[in-house]
């Protein structure tokens, strides 16, 4: 089944999230569905806020788009915490399926090590580089309540400004839909 996606400017994105545990009703279908709603958007990542379900949980598919198959990962994070970043600090154009047609630059360490569960909670710790750490660390953000557009620099803060006001009000055309905080006109 196919989700809506929360927009920006719902509260749900910036609301304090919750650890699950193995008895977590439907997590299976939960996640199947989280995948559905993130292919169906052209997403490489999705995090449970943005299907309006405050909970540690997200998932990263960047094996559909690396071409090397060894690099990428399909995977869903359960529980996760970052341990260290490390490497030299990269600056990468990012969007956001809460943030239709807004993009920008954000500067993240190149690797990430991560520890989390799989769905069947199984515990790894892991560490991730290049594109895949991208997506995980913009996803871990939305589970810290945290948006790539607050990690941009002032002056591009201050260009988006009014596109972001936009979507708040569901004022945007996104190719999917979409759950907005504020009640359309
Ligand atoms: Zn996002």
């Amino acid at each position: 089944m196919i989700l809506p996606i929360y927009a920006y400017g719902h509260p749900v994105l910036r609301k304090e999230t919750e650890e699950i545990d193995k008895d977590y009703p439907e997590l299976h279908q939960l996640v199947f569905n989280m995948f559905e709603t993130m292919y169906q958007a052209n997403g490489v990542g999705i995090a449970a806020p943005q299907v309006g379900i405050p909970i540690r949980l997200f998932l990263v598919d960047t094996a559909q788009i690396e071409e090397d198959e060894e690099k990428g990962l399909k995977m869903a994070f359960i529980n996760p915490e970052i341990l260290e970043e490390t490497g030299e600090d990269c600056l990468h154009e990012e969007g956001c399926l809460s943030i239709p047609k807004v993009r920008g630059d954000v500067s993240r360490p190149e690797k990430v090590k991560i520890r989390f569960f799989d769905i069947d909670f199984n515990e790894y710790i892991e560490e991730f580089d290049g594109y895949t750490a991208r997506v995980i660390q913009h996803e871990y953000d939305h589970i810290e309540g945290i948006l790539f557009t607050d990690l941009l620099k002032p002056i591009k803060k201050r260009l988006i400004k009014r596109r972001l006001e936009k979507i708040k009000q569901g004022d945007v055309d996104a190719e999917y839909r979409m759950k907005f905080g504020v009640k359309r006109r």
